[in-house]
């Protein structure tokens, strides 16, 4: 009986793994095809200061095939990484966000664009001369934007991270560390890597209102954060609860449904008169 469980548990988890190797099969196919045919869009989620003025915008690739729908970047980037494609994606969104900043820029909207790095573009020296000359064509200057990397864009080697981080920084790009908090050795990279802001893990907001502990938690990186000079951003705010909150704990920036959900550029941009 128990062999027969056991090749039963094996055939699950074979079935499990085919249903999920199709899926990647089909995604990938299709992925390439629309890079192709430029299909990938940018959306941005704007970002406010603690008083809830408008202060800058994280862009965020949206992709909708035809027959699959919306797929989400959490699904397609990591894809992209492991198939040679993130190349092309980061040209992509890397262009279309410095286009995006550019006409702001031209409706005297001085914000700071925020850019999304994979871990592969973290650690591809081709990254910074594709962001150089993407600010040049759209004389956007880079102060105006922050490049938001993960922290397992840096396990690989958290030194040849920091070099290259120090590179971005030595251009003038901002750099956030993006999700902090759910890694493993979070603390180690605050004091290793070259960064100006951490964005606080959305996972951090969930019980902070109403439970002791989280809330001690939220205030003690806040204040670490502080002390060690960087800004600290709070993202997936969805409550006036949880940023009233926030504001007490003197968090610079915030983000989160709550001031507004992501919205496709080209929409965005005509809402504030630029289309
Ligand atoms: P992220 O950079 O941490 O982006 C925040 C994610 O949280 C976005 O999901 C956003 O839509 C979602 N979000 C924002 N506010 C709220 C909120 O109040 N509540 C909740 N529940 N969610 C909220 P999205 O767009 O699906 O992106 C997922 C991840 O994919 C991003 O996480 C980022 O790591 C990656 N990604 C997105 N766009 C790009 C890109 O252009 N390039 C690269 N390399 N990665 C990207
Ligand atoms: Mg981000
Ligand atoms: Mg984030
Ligand atoms: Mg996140």
């Amino acid at each position: 009986q128990a062999k027969r469980r056991g090749r039963a548990g094996f055939a699950f988890h074979q079935g499990d793994r085919d249903s999920a190797g199709l899926r990647e099969l089909e995604v990938l196919g299709a992925l390439r095809h629309d890079l192709e045919h430029q299909r990938l869009r940018m959306a941005a989620q704007c970002k406010v200061d603690r008083d809830g003025r408008e202060i800058g915008y994280e862009t965020l690739v949206r992709w909708t095939h035809e027959l699959l729908g919306p797929v989400s970047p959490a699904e397609f980037i990591p894809l992209a990484e492991r198939n040679g494609l993130i190349n092309r994606i980061g040209e992509v969104t890397i262009n279309q966000s410095l286009a995006f900043a550019s006409r702001l820029q031209a409706q005297g909207l001085e914000f700071e664009v925020a850019i999304n790095l994979s871990p592969h573009q973290l650690g591809d020296a081709a990254t910074l001369d594709l962001l150089r000359r993407a600010c040049r064509r759209h004389k956007v200057p880079a102060h105006r934007i922050n490049l938001e990397i993960t922290e397992s864009a840096v396990i690989d080697d958290p030194q040849v991270a920091a070099d290259l981080l120090m590179a971005f920084r030595g251009e003038g790009f901002g750099v956030a560390l993006d999700d902090f908090g759910i890694g493993y050795s979070s603390l180690a990279y605050l004091r290793l890597l070259p960064l100006d802001k951490v964005k606080i893990d959305r996972s951090f907001m969930t019980d902070a209102v109403d439970q002791l502990q989280a809330r001690a938690l939220l205030q003690g990186i806040v204040d670490l954060c502080h002390t060690l000079g960087l800004k600290v951003v709070a993202e997936g705010v969805e409550t006036e609860a949880q940023a009233t909150l926030l504001r007490e704990l003197q968090v610079d920036e915030m983000q989160g449904f709550l001031f507004g959900r992501p919205i496709l550029v080209d929409d965005l941009l005509s809402q504030i008169g630029a289309g």
